[in-house]
């Protein structure tokens, strides 16, 4: 990005294009409010940012009135013109402008006494470009909405108001994206996960801590089955949550790494039994300020599906590939379609990274290895290693195209080392295990929020809270209805049997509204058949024999098809 003390721009034209129509936002703005101070306004995903001090709160009411003077300075073909002034110069034109922002950022991030600046009309900016020729290259854009941000990202800093917009390069593209905000809207986890019964959010129980409601606990329990389940079959010992018999939490934990650590050293551990995977899915803790709150997307107790591994350097690869294809088979169920990996390695900054010039170059080529053995294609965030060692991150877009680290797969160079980690090695030598983090399906509740809005609240059969009900035609057909309804219930499909004196149109309608896979419809030629009518989401109909519906719907369950 182009502002002093963000991340340099790319020079993509999309960005610039953005980055003047946050430039365009701040004319119109210190237009409108001369006594308005701006902070910064780069690009971001999809848009830009523009952060100011008003003085006094604003609406999205206002954005109108700012949105139409910002067409009407487009329209003015002003040039964006570039200028470097010296820092006294800089200073003094700031100062006239009452920017204390600015001031605060030539003192904070300006080397030297050149300053970058642009103008465009009246307005001047801190920046280092690029920027398109005149502000009449700007004719998609649209203000989205208003927040409250601190300056600098610090809670001590006064909170400045932050007006987001998007920017295209025509208005087609404008037209797509706002059709697609709209469709992100009704997935909106938050609206779904009320309208459906799945969570609420109680101001009693407290902020972050949604309650999960008898449908969403159903999805819950049948998330953790599938992935505890498989965890199995990767022969991981399976460590409980501790807790006392009276069902108290031994201590609230912000992940769940040290206990896993504990587990490994009650023994001397021998190379034989290495690798050691250590999984659970754990309670964890976290302080989120209360203005991140969203949902069951950022909250403050949540379910860590969460593993460690202790492994020789020579078995790494293998443990890397195995987190992959965990990763990649949980996708394929869950219906996560949208993803790509990074593998986030060290820069040359030695003092940032913890480890060996060796360690990290073996672990590195490693990581690069299990991707490429497995066809996988990666991005490569040279720098975006955590201190500790190098990771890769499994990134997955979710309905709002906001993109969220739903796996990862980190080595650990330092916790071995503080807590003197040891093996046996074959030559009687005692050696250090490098340690992975495995962070197969994040935390529960997060990977619900995305579920609900990727699937819209249609989930696949085998996780939806109701999968089949059964509908009489009329009263008098209420009892083979019930029959149906227990041989589901026997082949252990939840199923619910709707028996109000309703049309059947009602009752069809109720179980779509609850996205509802299966309706089963029964009536006079059913009940002599022994068959059932069924409807599947689609609307398809097809009538087959109880027995036949049983086998297919358990099937599908079996397999978690999607
Ligand atoms: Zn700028
Ligand atoms: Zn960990």
């Amino acid at each position: 990005m182009a502002e002093y003390g963000d991340h340099e721009s790319s020079g993509d034209p999309l960005e610039t294009l953005r980055h003047s129509t946050a430039h365009l936002l701040a004319a119109a703005v210190t237009e409108l409010y001369p006594e308005a101070r701006y902070g910064i306004g780069p690009a971001v995903q999809d848009g830009f940012y523009y952060d100011f001090d008003f003085g006094k709160p604003l609406s999205e009411a206002d954005l109108p009135a700012i949105e139409s003077r910002m067409r009407k300075l487009a329209q003015a073909d002003i040039p964006f013109i570039h200028e470097t002034l010296s820092r006294k110069e800089a200073i003094d034109e700031f100062t006239r402008r009452h920017q204390d922002y600015k001031l605060e950022l030539i003192a904070d991030k300006v080397e030297g006494d050149e300053v970058s600046v642009y103008r465009t009309g009246d307005f001047l900016d801190l920046c280092r470009g690029p920027h398109v020729r005149s502000t009449r290259d700007l004719k998609a854009f649209k203000l989205l909405r208003v927040a409250g941000a601190y300056w600098r990202g610090d809670e001590k800093k006064p909170q400045l108001t932050r007006i987001y917009g998007t920017a295209w390069q025509s208005q087609k593209e404008l037209d797509d994206y706002l059709k697609f905000l709209e469709e992100a809207e009704l997935r909106d986890h938050k609206k779904l996960g009320k309208d459906l019964k799945l969570f609420a959010v109680d101001d009693r129980v407290g902020p972050g801590l949604p309650l999960w409601l008898p449908d969403g606990a159903t999805i819950r329990r049948e998330l953790e089955r599938f992935i505890g389940g498989h965890a199995q079959l990767y022969k991981e010992y399976m460590y409980p949550p501790m807790t006392f018999e009276d069902g108290e939490e031994l201590e609230l934990r912000p992940v769940n790494c040290p206990h896993h650590i504990v587990v490994y050293q009650t023994e001397l551990r021998s190379y034989r039994e290495l690798p050691m995977r250590i999984a659970e899915i754990g309670n964890n803790w976290r302080y989120e300020r209360s203005g991140t709150l969203a949902g069951m997307n950022r909250v403050r107790s949540f379910a860590l599906n969460d593993a460690h591994i202790f492994c020789t350097p020579d078995q790494l690869m293998d443990e890397v590939r195995g987190a992959i294809d965990l990763a990649l088979y949980f996708s394929k169920v869950l219906g996560i379609d949208e993803f790509y990996y990074e593998l986030a390695t060290r820069d040359d900054v030695k003092e940032k990274w913890l480890g060996g010039e060796e360690q990290w170059q073996e672990a590195q080529a490693s990581l690069a290895e299990a991707l490429e053995s497995m066809g996988q294609t990666y991005r490569l965030g040279v720098g975006n290693a955590a201190f500790y060692g190098p990771k890769i991150d499994f990134q997955v877009y979710d309905a709002h195209r906001r993109e969220f680290t739903n796996s990862t797969v980190q080595v650990d160079f330092q916790l071995p080392q503080r807590f003197d980690l040891e093996y046996v090695a074959e030559d009687g030598t005692r050696k250090r295990p490098v340690m992975v983090h495995r962070g197969a399906a994040g935390a529960m509740e997060r990977l619900f929020s995305y579920l609900i809005e990727r699937w819209a609240g249609a989930f696949p059969t085998w996780l939806h809270p109701t999968q089949v009900v059964v509908a009489a035609v009329k009263d008098e057909f209420n009892a083979y209805a019930r029959q149906v309804g227990d041989r589901l219930r026997a082949a252990k499909v939840r199923v619910q049997v709707d028996q109000r004196s309703e049309r059947l149109d009602r009752k069809v309608r109720d179980a779509k509204l609850k996205k509802v896979p299966y309706i089963a419809v029964v009536g006079g030629r059913e009940v002599e058949s022994g068959h059932v009518n069924v409807q599947n989401r689609a609307g398809e109909k097809v009538d087959m024999p109880l027995e036949g519906f049983v086998d297919m719907i358990s099937a599908e369950i079996a397999e978690r098809r999607r």
